[in-house]
């Protein structure tokens, strides 16, 4: 072995586990929006300490983690250092916040998967006109577009209105030639219109990246959700030949009947209490 292979092999660093969480059902509490199980979060400084990577992969904007994870665990520690081994995904897979040298959170977002500006434009413009009595235009994010139920909007009349608009959604994205690239994903509280390739998938794939970026090799993946759509993390992990298990806390009966290619975990409790309870399991 030549001396400068020697060192990149060295710069290399193997590590027991990696960590990926989704945010809201997981490390924060849906009601509450906010966390209720400090322990959870002492414990993910305990595996930045051991110098485990910890990757937080959210659908939502990035401010929401930033302000109740990433703040909450800086005001914990006065060891900045750990944070490198700290990475925070959102509006799925399309933004990225990281800490840099000095210590600063950086963003980098995927302007490849961006919602183009004029269908924003457009599609805002819609909500204020004929839909602002129960939706509001969501312009914390960035790179998609949202559609969201007024705080405190009726639930049956925002499903009515939301037929009303995912058509006409529909038709502007095929008006503009851009169905071909990009969807709708409707929910019970919102519609988002988004890149086809975006999802908790895209997410962790992003952290793969990242990880051979720092060069750090986990010997194993444990990501942990509470949506259907969480599972998509360990499949793509698993689909890059990686090993990898699922921690789902968002109740038995929602993937009741389903096989994995991976072993899925399914604590006694949901949500925060769950995840905590898997992770004293492995002490
Ligand atoms: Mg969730």
């Amino acid at each position: 072995m030549s001396e400068r292979e020697g060192q990149g092999k060295e710069m290399e660093r193997a590590v027991q586990r990696g960590w990926l969480f989704d945010v809201d059902g997981v490390l924060s509490h849906l009601v509450e929006k906010k966390n209720t199980e400090r322990e959870l979060l002492e414990r993910i400084l305990g595996m930045l300490e051991k110098g485990e990577p910890v990757a937080l992969n959210t659908g939502r904007s990035v401010d929401f983690a930033v302000e109740k994870v990433f703040k909450e665990l800086e005001a914990m520690t006065d060891d900045k250092s750990i944070f490198q081994n700290l990475l925070l995904v959102g509006e799925k897979g399309a933004i990225q916040i990281f800490y840099n040298d000095a210590g600063n959170h950086q963003e980098e977002v995927d302007i490849s998967i961006t919602v183009p500006e004029y269908l924003q434009n457009k599609v805002r413009e819609l909500v204020e006109k004929d839909f602002s009595d129960i939706m509001f235009f969501d312009t914390s994010k960035r790179t998609m577009i949202s559609v969201e139920m007024v705080d405190g909007g009726d639930l049956d009349e925002f499903k009515r209105r939301q037929v009303e608009l995912n058509g006409m959604l529909e038709k502007l994205l095929v008006e503009n030639n851009l169905d071909k690239d990009y969807k709708l994903d409707p929910t019970r509280i919102a519609t988002d219109v988004e890149n086809k390739h975006v999802g908790k998938h895209l997410g962790a794939k992003k952290v793969l990246e990242w990880l051979k970026k720092l060069k750090i090799t986990p010997q194993e993946f444990v990501a942990f959700g509470d949506s259907k759509s969480d599972l998509g993390m360990a499949e793509e992990i698993y689909r890059n030949g990686l090993k990898v298990q699922m921690v789902f806390v968002g109740g038995r009966e929602l993937i009741e009947g389903r096989e994995f290619d991976f072993p899925v975990n399914i604590p006694e409790s949901n949500y925060e209490k769950g995840a905590l309870e898997y992770l004293k399991s492995i002490e």
